[in-house]
This record gives structure tokens, sequence and C-alpha cells, in this order.
């Protein structure tokens, strides 16, 4: 048996077992008849089901599965600083989160940003949140796939871009990258916004120095990523790579 239940004005509505009603279909006066409400389904269960294949995508790249505070090499005041500032992040990301505090981790090639950056996502999942690492190249991918009518993909631009926004960190890697297109500078931009206005923390990754990443991501994404006190970690010593 249906568990629809009926409205005598101008809307039917059916349960959720868990988010409650949700609206089914709508009268119209003007023809006579009920129009069915699309996308049909409980909108909540639907974003649910969205962000969980988003998630499922990348959580932490498996090269980076290991890295944690405790093996960071720190050989000089610059490391101990920069790790400090991503301990210090991490511990109170609860409120971060709310606040909607950001970070910027710029500096050279192997220098240890994706390890702090990866220590950070894996202390957020412990307290419960979600956390993505991805490129901008891979969110960019994620976003297009929704505009090909033949794609896998059931969402929307627009609920992808919502989509990125509920996630509770997003970290966003190799800002600085080529872009492909003004469109995609616009995705990205896309991206930050809709997670300042949901008031999320956004981390961007760059091996630029910060007059470039304004100039790749445009001063209005670069000013949200800096308001409310967001957290500038520079990276400036040579690479780790080869000798750890
Ligand atoms: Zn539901």
């Amino acid at each position: 048996m249906s568990s629809s239940t009926s409205n005598p004005e101008d809307k039917d509505y059916e349960e959720c077992p868990t988010h409650g009603p949700w609206l089914r279909s709508i009268f119209d006066p003007q023809h006579q008849q009920w129009c069915s409400v699309v996308p049909i389904g409980c909108p909540a269960c639907r974003r649910d089901a969205q962000l969980k294949t988003l998630l499922q995508r990348t959580a932490i790249p498996p090269r980076f599965a290991n890295c944690a505070f405790d093996n960071f090499k720190v050989e000089s005041p610059q490391q101990q600083t920069a790790l400090d500032a991503c301990k210090d992040y991490a511990s109170s990301f609860e409120q971060m989160h709310a606040k909607g505090v950001c970070m910027v981790l710029r500096g050279n090639v192997g220098t240890g940003k994706n390890h702090l950056a990866c220590a950070i996502a894996r202390q957020v999942s412990k307290q419960g949140y979600s956390s993505l690492i991805l490129t901008i190249a891979e969110a960019i991918q994620r976003i297009r796939a929704t505009w090909d009518r033949d794609s896998e993909s059931p969402e929307t631009h627009t609920e992808i871009i919502e989509r990125f926004a509920d996630v509770n960190l997003l970290i966003l890697d190799e800002v600085g990258r080529q872009y492909g297109s003004e469109a995609e500078r616009i995705n990205t931009f896309e991206v930050i916004n809709a997670r300042y206005l949901a008031m999320r923390p956004t981390m961007i990754i760059s091996n630029l120095l910060p007059t470039e990443i304004i100039l790749f991501l445009g001063r209005a994404a670069y000013d949200r990523l800096r308001e409310n006190g967001g957290i500038l970690v520079n990276f400036d010593w040579e690479s780790h790579r080869g000798r750890c």
C-alpha cells in the first residue's frame, strides 16, 4: 500500500521514512490535472546518495594514505611552523568548520604540502567530518560530466556544485596547472563560491606564489579563501623528495 498522503488543496505529498514528506505532484487548475514534480523522489535521499558517490570517489589518494603529523619530517623552524599551523587547524576543526575558515598551502614542489593536507583530512575524518581531496582538473571533469547527456552522471550541473559544497572539508590540489578555458575558471569559482556561501572550509594546495594564485583563481575566489581569518601556510624550502 502506498504511503501517500493527500492534501485537499493542490499538492500531493509522499512520505520518506527518513526525511518525512516530499512533494510528489501539483494540481494544475488550468488543465485540471496532476503534474509530477521532477525529478521524482525524496530530494534529501537524492542528495545523500549523490554526496556518498562523490565521497566514495576520492577520500585520500593511496600514495598519501600513511601521511600523518607524526611522520612529517621537521628540520627547520619554517617546517615546524607549517606543521604547527596544520595541526592546529585539524585539532580545532570544529570551530574552523563552524566559521568556514579556509586554508592555502603553497610553496615548492616536494615540500610536504600534500603530506600535511592528507594528515589534516585523516584527522578531520576521525572527528566524523567528510573530507575530499582532488585536483582542480578532477573537480572540473566531474562538473563537466554532468553536461554530457549520454553520461551516467545522474546529477545536474547545479547539483554537483551543491554536492561539492556539502563536503565538510574540500581540498583542491594542483591549483596552478594551466586551465583549459575560461569556463574551467568559472567552474572553479562556482565551487569555491558555493562553499563560501555555505560557510564550508576549502583548502587549496599550490606551487604558485600568492600573487600567481590570485591571477589563476581570480581575485574574488582568492578573497573568499582569505576571509574569516583564512590561513596561508608557506612551504618555502627545498624539496624533500629523494632524500627521505
Ligand atoms: Zn528521503
